[in-house]
C-alpha cells in the first residue's frame, strides 16, 4: 500500500489522529498553514473529489459533520474556518487521496493563492 493516507487510515503509518470512524479519519497536517490545520479523509481510497460518485453521498455528509464537530472542538467554529479540497496539479494537490483541509485560528484571505 503506497498511499500515505491509506496507510494512516489503516493504522500502518503514524499521525496525530483526532477522529476516526467507519468512513473517515481526521488527523493534524504535518505542515500546518494555520493554528488549526486538520485533514479529513475517507478511509476508502479516492484519488480526489473528481472520483466522487452518487454512492458517496453518505461519505460526504460524514466529512462535513466531522468538520463541524472538529471545528467546535478546536474552538474555531465561531471565529470562522475554511474547509477546502484541492483537485489536480494546478490546484496544488500533492497527495492523491481525497482530503479536506480544515483551516482556522487566523484570518484568511481571498482569493486564495
Ligand atoms: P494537498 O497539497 O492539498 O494535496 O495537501 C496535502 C497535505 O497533506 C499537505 O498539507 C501536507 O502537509 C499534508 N501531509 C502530507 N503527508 C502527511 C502526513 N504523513 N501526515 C499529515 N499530513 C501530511
Amino acid at each position: 500500500m503506497s498511499c500515505i493516507f491509506c496507510r494512516i487510515t489503516a493504522g500502518e503509518a503514524s499521525a496525530d489522529i483526532l477522529y476516526q470512524d467507519d468512513l473517515v479519519t481526521a488527523f493534524r497536517d504535518t505542515n500546518p498553514q494555520a493554528p488549526t490545520h486538520i485533514l479529513i479523509v475517507p478511509n476508502e481510497h479516492l484519488a480526489s473529489i473528481g472520483d466522487v460518485r452518487p454512492e458517496h453521498d453518505g461519505l460526504l455528509v460524514r466529512i462535513f459533520t466531522v468538520a463541524n464537530h472538529l471545528a467546535t472542538q478546536e474552538g474555531v467554529a465561531q471565529s470562522g474556518y475554511r474547509l477546502v479540497t484541492n483537485r489536480g496539479a494546478q490546484a496544488g494537490q500533492s497527495v492523491y487521496h481525497l482530503h479536506f483541509h480544515l483551516l482556522g485560528g487566523r484570518r484568511m484571505t481571498w482569493p486564495p493563492g
